[in-house]
């Protein structure tokens, strides 16, 4: 589904280089759930935005989905982008003067989604939040506006859910409410990919990846077969 061959990225502050990635391999299979972890600084969120197609690796070999991405134009990347990968970030980003349902149909509306208003319906239902649909984010919990964030995301159907530090500004109570939510979202076949600084959330999932100084120090699969 992901497969990242020796990746490296680079960006430039004036005159300074800063190796955010340096040489990363990672392959994730379909319906996975995993964790990115590491000090603040370490390069996972230039990760989930190369993963994401938001940005190009400076070298290396990225394909999603089968689809080699320095093939694509930019236009190809984009459109693959709206069609694969949601997104939930750790800062909300819902638009402040639009409703849940609003905020929802937004990426649908983008993507020229007629039943936009039934499926955004289905979708707040889906995350517990059923009875907020004309609530704006102001009128709604941090727990409640990352679960519209949630909902947001998987508008359009993404077989791939990047979420980075999707409970960052949350209590703890209100964290692990988003990450059963995860956990339900993989159950129906989503891969997930999160960054999280929460030790435990992280130790719930089958695999965690940790990242130091732009390389991966450590890849954790822990055998949930065993019942
Ligand atoms: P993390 O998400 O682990 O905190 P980041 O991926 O945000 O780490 O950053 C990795 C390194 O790349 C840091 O040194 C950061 O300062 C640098 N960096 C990130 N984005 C940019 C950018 N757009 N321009 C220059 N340097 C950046």
């Amino acid at each position: 589904m992901i497969c990242i061959e020796n990746v490296s990225k680079i960006y430039r502050r004036g005159q300074e280089e800063v190796h955010a990635l340096v040489n990363l391999s990672l392959q994730v299979e379909a319906g996975e759930f995993l964790a990115v972890v590491g000090p603040s600084g370490s390069g996972k969120s230039t990760l989930m935005n190369i993963i994401g197609l938001l940005d190009r690796p400076t070298s290396g070999h990225i394909s999603i989905a089968g689809r080699p991405i320095e093939k694509l134009s930019t236009k190809e990347m984009e459109a693959l982008r709206r069609n694969t990968i949601g997104f939930v970030f750790q800062q909300f980003l819902l638009v402040p003067t639009m409703t849940a349902l609003q905020n929802v149909m937004l990426p649908m509306y983008f993507a020229g989604n007629s039943a936009a208003r039934k499926r955004a319906t289905e979708l707040l239902s889906r995350v517990g939040l059923g009875n907020r649909l004309l609530h704006l984010p102001s009128q709604m919990s941090g727990g409640e506006i990352q679960r519209v964030a949630v909902a947001r995301a998987l508008a359009n159907n993404p077989s791939i859910l990047l979420a980075d530090e999707p409970t960052g500004n949350l209590d703890s109570h209100a964290a692990e409410d988003i990450f059963s939510l995860l956990h339900e979202v993989n159950r129906s076949g989503t891969t997930i990919i999160v960054v999280t600084h929460n030790a435990e959330l992280a130790a719930s999932l089958p695999r965690t990846i940790t990242i130091r100084d732009g390389r991966m120090i450590a890849d954790v699969k822990k055998d949930t077969s065993i019942a």
